[in-house]
């Protein structure tokens, strides 16, 4: 063998290591829990255990590790090895550990030193002749791994990915030989930010990114002014309208009004993308997701194989539920403890783990089942009773958790015609204005106003007399609910803080009014 030489060099300057302890972790939520391989070689017959591990994958990865050494010209060793993964109740799918339980093979068999294994971590699932495969979910392993002031020793394959962490002790390998040379000293590994330099840049094309325009929606003035006011404020928002009056087009247009995410926030959103086993990118535009109302709860809150589910996708964006009273009960009801928390609660193996869930919610449905209750040519057909229990389907705990409830009416061949010729105002335009608006209210509050308590309401949202009494009338007369007074107040400071005013106005309440559309319904 080629090795033979160093080999025989190495056991005479040292005695040989029985038992190697090599670092890695395992996925649990967006935590990275630390994982000690341990590798012990004891004499007997040959035989190569695994204990930790489910039998699927034990046996997998057993051939891949023993191929990988012998392929790259290294030696397996005839002894009796066992190798245990510590603590034993963690998940630990997939083939992370083929890299860490090969390295551990290794230092017991005295190919490479112990002393090379410290402040070293690594992960990698190896094919047959030893290269470095493309591993999955590794992102929130990769940040916790460079916090802890250790090199973390990855793929090539997933150098991408490892840029977005942007620390330099990320290394990268493309196969055991060489991670086997760079413990031996013999190699320098190329750090993943010039691996990933390489290789091009991570991100997609800043027009993509950028995603719809406002620009391009006619029409739907009062849709577009709630969406701001959404947006300002961090409101969540319920659209009532018939098909086609653009409720999809509005809610995908959303995220582009927010600010951009913070590189961490960023590196959070990617971290949740890599659980999935998507590769992630470094966009820093807000996640939009839209599950269909036939979403499980389990595809909805995570689980299964410790993946996030829809809500933890749209983290730090958009959550966009299209024909909200389809879903099912269940379904909806796992939306309150984020909606409240921010977080998703999950358990499994006995452990409880989480993950980050805190999203703007943008609901959308027709007014009646048929679609077209209120329809001037008279298309619906729908009874009262009908109608009253397609509503009563989404009223509850979750409507009450919205803020904004707007109705969109069809865009008539009328409206169309007589559309103003100049170009709607672009998303960029509203983005200013919302990202002013925001500044003020964490500066006044420390947070965005969908999220201010009674108490806060009662500091921060005080009207004036004349307000009082508005607000009055429309409690009585429009038969606002009491429940949705303290919704109007939060909504008319972000209609102030819109417009740059210190002071809560008449015509602020006003629109706050107008934004309750189902206080008025009900
Ligand atoms: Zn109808």
């Amino acid at each position: 063998m080629a090795t033979h030489k160093d080999v025989s060099a190495d056991r005479q300057r040292k005695p040989r290591v029985l038992v190697s302890t090599v670092l890695s972790r395992a996925p649990l939520g967006l935590a990275a829990p630390l994982v000690r391989v341990e590798v012990h070689l004891g004499p007997g017959i040959p035989a190569f255990a695994m204990v930790g591990l489910p039998e699927a994958v034990v046996r997998e990865s057993k051939e891949r590790v023993r191929s990988a050494l012998i392929n790259s010209g290294l030696e397996f060793p005839s002894g009796r090895i066992t190798v245990n993964l510590s603590p034993a109740d963690l998940p630990k799918e997939g083939g992370r550990f083929d890299l860490p339980i090969a390295v551990g093979i290794l230092a017991v068999t005295g190919q490479v030193r112990e002393h090379a294994l410290i402040h070293r971590e690594f992960y990698g699932e190896l094919s047959l002749d030893g290269e470095l495969r493309e591993t999955s979910k590794l992102l929130p392993a990769l940040v916790e791994g460079a916090r802890a002031g250790r090199e973390v020793i990855l793929p090539l394959a997933n150098a991408l990915e490892a840029t977005l962490v942007g620390h330099a002790s990320l290394k990268v390998a493309e196969n055991l030989r060489q991670v086997c040379d760079a413990l031996r000293g013999r190699v320098a590994l190329p750090t993943a930010a010039s691996a990933g330099d390489r290789a091009g840049p991570v991100s997609q094309p800043a027009a993509a990114k950028q995603g719809p325009d406002l620009a391009e929606v006619q029409g739907q003035f009062a849709g577009k002014r709630a969406l701001e006011i959404a947006a300002a404020g961090e409101h969540g928002m319920l659209m009532i309208g018939p098909p086609g009056a653009g409720k999809t087009l509005l809610a995908q247009r959303l995220p582009g009004l927010l600010p951009p995410l913070d590189p961490a926030q960023a590196l959070e959103v990617a971290s949740l993308e890599s659980l999935c086993g998507r590769r992630p990118h470094a966009g820093t535009h807000r996640p939009f997701r839209s599950p269909q109302h036939t979403a499980s709860v389990a595809a909805l809150i995570g689980g299964g194989a410790m993946r996030p589910g829809e809500l933890s996708l749209a983290h730090l964006g958009v959550l966009f539920l299209d024909e909200l009273p389809e879903f099912a009960r269940n379904a909806l009801e796992v939306l309150r403890e984020p909606l409240e928390s921010g977080v998703v609660n999950l358990t499994r193996l006995k452990r409880s783990y989480e993950f980050p869930a805190r999203f703007q919610l943008i609901a959308a449905m027709n007014p009646c089942p048929c679609g077209y209750a209120g329809d001037p040519r008279g298309r619906c057909q729908c009874t009262e009773e009908q109608v009253a229990r397609y509503r009563n389907r989404i009223s509850g705990p979750l409507v009450d958790r919205i803020d904004i409830h707007v109705e969109l009416s069809a865009l008539s061949v009328q409206h169309l015609v007589n559309e103003a010729p100049e170009r709607p105002e672009s998303s960029a335009a509203v983005a200013l204005r919302v990202a002013a608006a925001r500044r003020v209210q964490l500066q006044r509050q420390g947070k965005l106003n969908a999220r201010l308590t009674p108490t806060e309401i009662t500091r921060y949202c005080g009207i004036t007399r004349d307000s009082r009494v508005l607000l009055g009338i429309a409690i009585s007369r429009l038969g606002l609910s009491a429940r949705g007074y303290h919704r109007v107040l939060k909504l008319a400071r972000t209609c102030a803080d819109l417009r740059g005013d210190t002071e809560i106005r008449r015509m602020d309440v006003a629109e706050a009014v107008t934004l309750r559309a189902l206080d008025r319904i009900a």
